[in-house]
Formats: C-alpha cells, structure tokens, sequence
C-alpha cells in the first residue's frame, strides 16, 4: 500500500521505476544529524554465516536457481534491439545474492535477467566493493525479464542491459541500512517516509558516498565494461565525483564518470540505472544503441571490428507513465493529507526535479 504511494508519487516516469517498487521520500530536515563515524560491518551481507560448526557446509548452489554465470560467457546471452523497444535472449538471472549484493527481496525475481556482460558486471563491481570495505550490500533493482521486452513500470530495461541500483545508504548512526529507493536529497540525507500520513514511523537515513562512488569506481574502472550511460541527480553526480577526487581515482576514470552519469528528466534522485551498450558479438545479431558513443566506447568496438548501430526513432508509441505531480495529486486526494514533512519535501524536490541545476544539460 505504501509502496504503491510512493511508487506513485515519485515514479513511474520516464526511466524506471519498477512497478513493485517500493520507496518512500521525504523531507529531511536541512540538519539531520549526520554521524560521522565510519560505519562499522554491522550487516553482514545476506549470504548465511555459517557460526555453527555442526552445521554442515552449505550446499553448493546459485541462489534463486539458475545457471552460475562465472561459468558462462558473452555467447550465452544476446541482446536484441534497443533499451527501449528490444528484447533478450538468453537472459542471465543475477543470482538473488551473492559476495556483496543483493536482489531486492521485495522484487518478482523474473525482472532479475540481463545480459550476461551485465550480470558479470554487477557482479564483480559489487564483490570488489565489498571485499575492500566490507558492512553494506548493494541492493539491486530491476534488470530485465527473462526474454526482455515490455516490463511494467518502465520505458526501457527491454533489451537486458539497463539496470537499477539502489544508493548504498547508512542509518543516523553509520550503521548498514537496508537499502531501498529513498529518495537523496542535496545534502546527502533522506527519509524513509513509510506511512504518508504520518511522521511517526519516518526513519532518516543518508547515502553512503564512498561506497555508492567505490561501485561506480569498479564499473568505470574495469575495461570490461562497456557501461553507457548512469542515469543520477546532478546532486548526487557531484558528491560521487567529488568523492572520486578525494580518494585519488585516476583522471580517466573522474573523466569517464563525469560523462556517463547524468540526469534524465525523471529526476534519478532514489536509484541509479546504469545502461550498457551492446556487446561486439550482440551487436551482428541486431543489438542497437543509443548516442553517445563515447571515443573509448568506440575504440572497443573498432578493436573488435564492429562499430555501433543507432536504434532510430521510437516505432511504437511510448508506454504510459503517470507524472509525478498528477500521482502525488491524486494520492493526496486519497489519503485526504500528507505528513507535513512529506509536503514539504515535494516541494523542496521540484527545485532538482525540474532541471539539473548546475546548467548540464538533462541527458537521454
Ligand atoms: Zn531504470
């Protein structure tokens, strides 16, 4: 039920925001405390520990079935198409959790499917953050269903190379809050409004920026990858870039992130979604991409012996996503009022909803 609220409320535009998605914003006052500490690893990740040594080991085995996509490669999987029109064969099911991430329990495990470049990616990028900083997990939102496709709630994730990441996020006193798509305000902090109504049940929460950019890190950084694109709020574009300086990321990598991440007209404020272009191989069988081919993108193919294909323009008429003002309107009809704390935050979001305030350019 609240989900549906703030599924409403905050989503169902432009990119992507999961029909069974969850999330709730709210407004955080200017000055939520925010602990300094560095978080400690009070969550482990959710595989299960074993403490009991009676216990025997675990059974070997992909979490949610499925194959083990480290024992697959590229050929597995073919995207066909493009993002927003396309479809999948051979989609690889992220496993529902692995050394470092999660699945979002509260997702249909069918919209768990990509590529298998992708699910490689999300994979290893999510281990290494992990493995050099261990205590929070990264909680990945929908990839594409098993075939691709039309997906309720979304105008892409078609073709299995858009995905949606949840920001790492810390509770009030550094410590590993499970994360969800909270909407980050310009000052780092969010709520977790839950109940609209009502401020009694709000949890603060705020986004955590060395591990949120670390993962971005491992994205860029690893050639493998050919990432297209990272649809965030400016706001947040410029505390992982400026995080990316202070823990010394190498000027490719700053420069490459500062290209890929930007802001869609959908404001991007609670998630990540990261596109991928297609794979050399993907793209003879009829794989299409979007602009820009960034040079180092086009390098790699040219090394491969490809080059890109261009999906044109929209053939079929574009899904129908209610705006964020009409559903907050309409909600608010049928609660009767919001949480005046809510309120407030719908109105301090239109400052970065409408447009990217530094002057960038919105990106597609
Ligand atoms: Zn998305």
């Amino acid at each position: 039920m609240r989900r549906a609220l703030w599924l409403l409320l905050l989503g169902l535009s432009a990119c992507d925001r999961a029909a069974t998605a969850e999330p709730a914003p709210e407004p955080a006052p200017a000055a939520v405390p925010a602990p300094t500490a560095t978080p400690e690893p009070q969550r482990p990740p959710d595989e299960a520990k074993a403490t009991d040594d009676a216990e025997p080991p675990p059974p070997e085995g992909v979490p949610g079935g499925g194959p083990d996509p480290r024992t697959l490669d590229g050929s597995a999987s073919t995207s066909i198409g493009s993002p927003t029109e396309g479809s999948l064969r051979g989609g690889v099911p992220l496993p529902l959790s692995g050394p470092g991430f999660v699945f979002n329990p509260r997702k249909d495990p069918e919209r768990r499917h990509g590529t298998w470049e992708v699910v490689r990616a999300l994979m290893d990028a999510a281990a290494a953050v992990d493995e050099a900083n261990p205590g929070n997990t990264l909680v990945v939102g929908d990839l594409s269903l098993e075939r691709g496709g039309d997906i309720n709630g979304h105008a892409s994730h078609r073709a299995g190379r858009d995905v949606d990441v949840m920001f790492y996020l810390l509770a009030e006193d550094g410590s590993a809050f499970d994360a969800k798509a909270i909407p980050i305000e310009p000052d780092g902090t969010g709520v977790d409004y839950k109940d609209l109504t009502t401020a009694d049940d709000d949890v603060s929460v705020r986004i955590d920026v060395p591990r949120t950019w670390a993962f971005v890190h491992a994205l860029v950084a690893d050639e493998r990858n050919a990432l297209g694109r990272i649809f965030v709020v400016e706001h947040v574009r410029t505390m992982l870039l400026e995080e990316g300086k202070r823990a010394g990321a190498s000027a490719q990598v700053l420069e490459r992130a500062g290209h890929l991440m930007c802001q869609p007209k959908f404001p991007h404020d609670d998630h990540m979604h990261i596109r991928f272009f297609c794979a050399p191989d993907d793209i003879e069988a009829g794989c299409l991409d979007t602009a820009p081919v960034f040079p180092w993108h086009r390098k790699r193919l040219k090394a491969a012996g490809v080059s890109a294909k261009l999906a044109g323009p929209r053939s079929t008429p574009r899904p129908t996503l209610t705006s964020t003002k009409d559903a907050a309107q309409k909600k608010r009809e049928e609660v009767g009022a919001f949480d005046p704390a809510v309120d407030a935050f719908l109105e301090r979001r239109k400052a970065w909803a409408k447009k990217p305030k530094t002057g960038r350019k919105y990106c597609r």
